[in-house]
């Protein structure tokens, strides 16, 4: 095989646990049959193989089965908690809160709804990353229907306080939304110590399969209104039509129950990787950590590297590490993304005071099947293609100056 790059975009996507795609295979072939099926052995086989998948689930979350519905992932999970819940409560109230540092998969069904005359307060972060949470119990209004506040960031890895969040809500009987795509199999979530009401799961970033995911809707105290998003055959309780993706299903639980096993082992590898590939680093000078230092996922590293063009530097390690940019390109400037814009003071530094200088952010996301030296190469890559960008005698050899 040629050589790839080592791959550190895991809060992107995650390759499929091999174990994960064992559990699959019987049900593209064998127990092909429709979930839906209940006159015959094929149905009742593919049924219970859902059944086992869901209570697996439900029990990883401290819910009960029925309160999963199975969705293509995260961003239909949001579609239909945000969009859902604004058409079965508006007549309460048209007011919806979130976080400047959501997922787009967040941010952008509440500016639909906003089109449809909604209003939504789109909350600041503190420096770290973190929702002031007076701040957002002050932004409650008696019409507010909605709180969705995401439980990891994708790209500074934050972990926000949810059973912090859980109280506020319920004690202003308000819903409580949370995106846990970047979270579920990496950090404890349970439905009722946190009082959630909605949680959107994908099991793409947990070594599990793309398109497939799960909204948690809350059943009893209270039980949640939703009013679907996809009319049809009435699969998932009438909340999403569609057959069931089986395969997708079982090797969605497959996933969630191999990282729950392995959760400590792997957060504390994770964590030593982390801060090992930020030591090589750091010394460069000029290193900033985005993000909480310790409130964040283990396998998150987000870096802001002043002096570099950040474009040039993604170019430069393009060859050795698959790394994502935490900066939004436009065709002739570099701007940082919506998140590291919340965080305010690099936004601050870098575009307000000084426009032109130039700075890179990288996100690294560290996962299950990196290894110790792929982490020593590429901290060795990074500080090599910093300090080669950074040097004022770049020129082409052979060339006058
Ligand atoms: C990846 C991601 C999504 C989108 O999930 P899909 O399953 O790919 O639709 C939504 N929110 C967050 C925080 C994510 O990281």
């Amino acid at each position: 095989m040629p050589h790839r790059p080592i791959y550190l975009d895991n809060h992107a996507t995650t390759p499929v646990d091999p174990r994960v795609v064992e559990a699959m295979l019987p049900y593209f072939t064998e127990y092909f049959g429709n979930a839906s099926s209940t006159t015959h052995q094929y149905g009742w086989e593919a049924e219970a193989a859902v059944g086992r998948s869901r209570s697996l689930l439900s029990t990883a979350i401290n819910a009960a089965p029925e309160e999963l519905i199975f969705t293509s992932g995260a961003t239909e999970a949001n579609n239909l908690a945000i969009k859902g819940v604004a058409e079965s409560y508006f007549a309460q109230g048209r007011h919806l809160i979130t976080l400047a540092t959501e997922h787009s998969a967040v941010l952008d069904p509440c500016t639909y709804l906003e089109s449809l005359g909604f209003e939504i307060t789109r909350l600041g972060v503190q420096p770290d990353g973190l929702v002031d949470l007076a701040e957002l119990e002050k932004a409650i209004r008696p019409d507010t229907i909605l709180v969705s506040v995401m439980a990891a960031n994708n790209e500074i890895g934050v972990l926000q306080p949810l059973a912090e969040i859980g109280a506020i809500c319920h004690r202003h009987t308000v819903l409580f939304h949370t995106d846990a795509a970047q979270a579920i199999g990496k950090i404890p979530l349970d439905m009722q110590a946190m009082q959630i009401d909605l949680m959107s799961l994908t099991a793409h970033k947990v070594y599990g399969p793309k398109g497939i995911g799960a909204l948690y809707v809350r059943r009893r105290d209270p039980r949640v209104q939703l009013a679907p998003q996809l009319h049809g055959g009435g699969h998932e309780r009438g909340l999403r039509s569609g057959t069931l993706y089986v395969p997708q299903i079982v090797g969605f639980a497959k996933a969630v129950e191999l990282a729950l096993e392995s959760r400590e082992a792997e957060s504390a590898r994770l964590a030593d990787m982390r801060d090992r590939l930020f030591s090589l680093i750091h010394p460069i000078g000029g290193v900033q950590l985005n993000g909480h230092p310790t409130q964040r996922l283990p396998g998150n590293l987000n870096l802001s590297i002043e002096g570099v063009d950040g474009q040039a530097l993604l170019l430069a390690l393009q060859p050795q590490i698959a790394v994502s940019s935490g900066a939004a390109c436009s065709s002739t400037k570099i701007a940082p993304s919506h998140v590291l814009t919340a965080l305010g003071r690099f936004a601050k530094r870098s575009l307000r005071e000084s426009p032109d200088l130039a700075f890179a952010s990288l996100r690294f996301g560290i996962g299950r099947f990196n290894t110790e030296a792929e982490i020593e190469q590429a901290g060795a890559a990074v500080v090599q293609a910093v300090q080669a960008l950074r040097s004022p005698n770049v020129h082409e050899p052979g060339k006058p100056h």
